[in-house]
């Protein structure tokens, strides 16, 4: 059944035939990068934590709760500071990790695979996790990183409200530009908890995403990956 046209009145956007709700639980993608207002970092982590912590205790507040509970109380500060220093570090690029390359002096040549990256975000529709395992692979065209550093990317990543397909090729984007080479594969597959624990309430489901740039573009190569990540 096609829905009528929805228009945020706010701002006038047309949603096409989507509600907001419907957006949110058909997790629809709409571009690589996160989107982000200009001003996104006028204020201090500080400022931050401070403003997030009196508008948490305000929902907290709405709902009814208690915050002169001795195990409440400390909740708005705990989350404000939860969010900005980690589940959603990843949103200031102060916090992305630095990555030197090195030559490949082994000529090694052949595709490296990192597999079974555990990560956790967060579904930017729900605000609930997303947690998985991430494999990436590439090929050097000359230069390689440490195998650490795969690992910090992925996780760089995820510490930002996300779409998992989003959160696929950020990371896929980004080893292209350090790596210089376009060989470059991300698998990630994940479970939602808006999809286990709420909404449509299935817990055995998991989606899989992938990227697969370059040589990985090949029916052989996408063979030997899928291979390698057997268990
Ligand atoms: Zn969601």
């Amino acid at each position: 059944m096609i829905k009528e046209a929805v228009v945020n009145k706010k701002n006038g956007h047309n949603l096409n035939v989507f509600s907001f709700e419907d957006i949110g639980d058909d997790h629809i993608y709409t571009g690589l990068e996160t989107p982000m207002k200009k001003d996104a970092f006028k204020r201090s982590d500080t400022e931050k934590k401070q403003r997030i912590a009196l508008l948490f205790e305000e929902i907290m507040d709405v709902m009814g709760l208690d915050l002169t509970d001795d195990s409440l109380k400390g909740t708005p500060e705990r989350v404000a500071k939860m969010y900005i220093d980690e589940i959603f570090s990843g949103l200031n690029q102060a916090n992305k990790p630095k990555i030197a390359l090195f030559d490949n002096k082994y000529q090694y040549n052949q595709m490296l695979v990192e597999k079974n990256i555990s990560f956790y975000s967060n579904c930017e529709h729900h605000f609930v996790p997303i947690y998985g395992k991430a494999h990436v692979a590439y090929i050097s065209s000359g230069k390689v990183i440490g195998l650490s550093k795969l690992n910090r990317i992925v996780q760089y990543y995820s510490k930002r409200p996300q779409v998992q397909e989003r959160l696929t090729n950020q990371i896929a984007e980004d080893l292209k530009n350090i790596l210089e080479t376009e060989d470059v594969a991300v698998i990630i597959d994940a479970k939602h908890l808006c999809v286990s624990s709420r909404g449509i309430k299935d817990e055995s489901s998991a989606t899989v995403t992938s990227y697969y740039g370059g040589q990985f573009n090949n029916a052989s190569k996408i063979a030997e990956l899928q291979n390698y990540l057997k268990d």
